[in-house]
């Protein structure tokens, strides 16, 4: 039987960040992925939001989308493009880049990292006991690792083996998406009907036709017909317009469900495994790259017996709201995309809110991903919330913010005195990356503004900030312990990489 550290069940984009950002932490990861390849029948996301994209560049790997993709802003809400090219990031706009070029960039990146990778193999079943989990996976065979976790999508069977409820709303309404011919010139465009949005677009080959539409009745199953196709063409535009040569064709829904729990015991759940909504908005992929990330570090410190286990109770904490949110934000969508007139006229009317500065950057933010702040506790603003990319100076020369957390391994950045906190953290030195350095900029937060500038800051791997110093060390050595395990004075030799 192989033995690894973590077997994450799934290799779609939430599975491969996890086993990059666990590989990058040293620890023995495999996926047990069940496609022979990464391509993907059909697509299905379009792009990425601008915290996701600070989230790669925190890894070095921000270019490698934005260079075969195209950079516009894409966040909106309800239809109503919510531009954020005013926001302070670096990246203040999103990717347009179809979902199987975003998860061939990843794997590409996983390639290259030391993660074992069980192709045309699926997770079948698994038992866990105190110290482990066996894992069944087709063709025969089994694993042992420390933990599994489940990333295998909407339908995971690790979370229903795990007997993770899933509770929340069944689908009212189901939508088909192809890419077609069609024998003659349809009605190009977005087309508002009662239950919501259908689109006929022209392809880059000007021939070919991308059709997503809502069906006449909520329909099961992802593999419809030509027959539903035509059937509902005509429900919506009254012809089927020769529909012919179809490349692909599928079925998706606004069903809404989150699992009660994203753990238990040793068996833990990310991305669609964990939550499932309307593609309204375009968040799944994107929370589930973040998720992967809030988690990775986590769990890389848990097996590496740095962290106690208790630090992935704070990965339900965090991730958990963060879903329930964007259930809530796709569902008021789908509503408000409904084309009878007292939808129509709560639409508009929410259209001019968000025209409001106030409302149009809180909105922004939520839906770029630019505004989760974690619950840390109180006191400055910076607590709990995404590290700025700020231009920094270091006796090395200029580094940006990001380029410091290219290791995923914590780093104590001391603006202050230099040295000024070497003696509170040097029990941590070998796992927590001390930075000396300058910035005389601002520090400004997308909708909250400038805030106070901090003498130091504690940021995670995963680019949030567990600590902001008032001009002296107090607090650090809690938020060390809380975040990178208790000091070991005989275990600072046990180094993240
Ligand atoms: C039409 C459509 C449009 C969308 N648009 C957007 C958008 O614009 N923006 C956005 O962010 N999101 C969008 N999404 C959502 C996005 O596609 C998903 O949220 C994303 O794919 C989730 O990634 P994942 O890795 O968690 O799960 P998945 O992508 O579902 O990957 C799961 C992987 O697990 C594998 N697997 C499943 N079961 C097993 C098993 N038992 N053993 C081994 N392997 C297994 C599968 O083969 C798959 O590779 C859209 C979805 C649809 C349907």
């Amino acid at each position: 039987m192989m033995k690894h550290a973590v077997v994450i069940a799934g290799g779609g984009p939430t599975g491969l960040m996890l086993a990059a950002e666990l590989a990058l932490a040293r620890v023995d990861v495999a996926i047990v992925e069940r496609r022979a390849n990464q391509d993907l029948a059909g697509s299905r996301a379009g792009g990425l939001h601008c915290r996701t994209i600070e989230v790669l560049d925190q890894r070095g790997i921000a270019e490698r989308f934005l260079s075969q993709g195209k950079v516009m802003q894409v966040a909106g809400f309800a239809m109503n493009p919510l531009d954020i090219s005013d926001f302070p990031t670096r990246h203040n706009y999103g990717l347009a880049l179809w979902q199987d070029r975003i998860e061939r960039i990843l794997a590409a990146w996983v390639d290259g990292l030391p993660v074992t990778i069980y192709r045309a193999r699926e997770v079948t079943g698994f038992a866990q006991d105190d110290t482990g989990v066996d894992i069944e996976v087709s063709e025969g065979g089994s694993l042992r690792a420390a933990y599994l976790v489940g990333c295998d999508g909407g339908r995971s069977l690790v979370r229903k083996k795990a007997g993770i409820d899933f509770p929340g709303w069944d689908p009212s309404v189901s939508y088909l998406i192809a890419e077609v011919e069609m024998a003659e010139e349809p009605a190009w465009g977005i087309r508002l009907g009662e239950r919501g949005v259908n689109a006929l677009g022209k392809l880059e080959d000007g021939k070919r036709v991308r059709v997503v539409l809502i069906e006449p009745h909520v329909m099961p199953g992802d593999q419809p017909t030509l027959d539903d196709l035509r059937a509902a063409l005509i429900a919506v535009y009254g012809t089927h317009y020769g529909v012919h040569n179809v490349t692909w064709l599928s079925r998706f829904t606004d069903t809404t469900r989150q699992a009660a729990s994203y753990r238990v015991g040793r068996v833990l759940l990310a991305g669609d495994a964990a939550h499932v909504h309307s593609p309204a908005g375009g968040q799944g992929l994107n929370i589930g790259v973040q998720d992967a990330v809030n988690l990775g570090w986590k769990l890389a410190q848990v097996v590496s017996g740095i962290s106690p286990e208790s630090l992935l109770d704070t990965y339900q904490a965090e991730r958990h709201p963060i879903g329930a949110r964007v259930l809530q934000t796709s569902m008021a969508q789908t509503a408000l995309n409904r084309g009878d007139e007292r939808t129509k006229a709560l639409r508009e009317t929410v259209s001019d809110l968000l025209k409001m500065d106030g409302p149009r950057k809180q909105y922004a933010a939520m839906m770029s991903g630019l505004d989760i702040r974690y619950d840390l506790g109180a006191g400055h603003p910076l607590l709990g919330r995404r590290m700025p990319d700020i231009d920094l100076v270091t006796d090395h020369g200029p580094r940006r913010a990001f380029t410091l957390l290219h290791a995923a391994r914590p780093v104590l950045l001391n603006l202050g005195e230099p040295g000024a906190l070497d003696t509170a953290s040097s029990p941590w030195a070998e796992r927590v990356r001390r930075v000396d350095a300058r910035y005389a900029g601002v520090w400004e937060l997308p909708v909250l503004g400038a805030v106070a500038a901090p003498t130091a800051v504690l940021i995670r791997p995963d680019g949030h900030v567990a600590w902001v110093a008032d001009g002296s060390d107090r607090g650090l050595r809690n938020a060390l312990t809380t975040w990178f395990g208790p000091p070991h004075p005989g275990r600072s030799d046990v180094p993240l990489p």
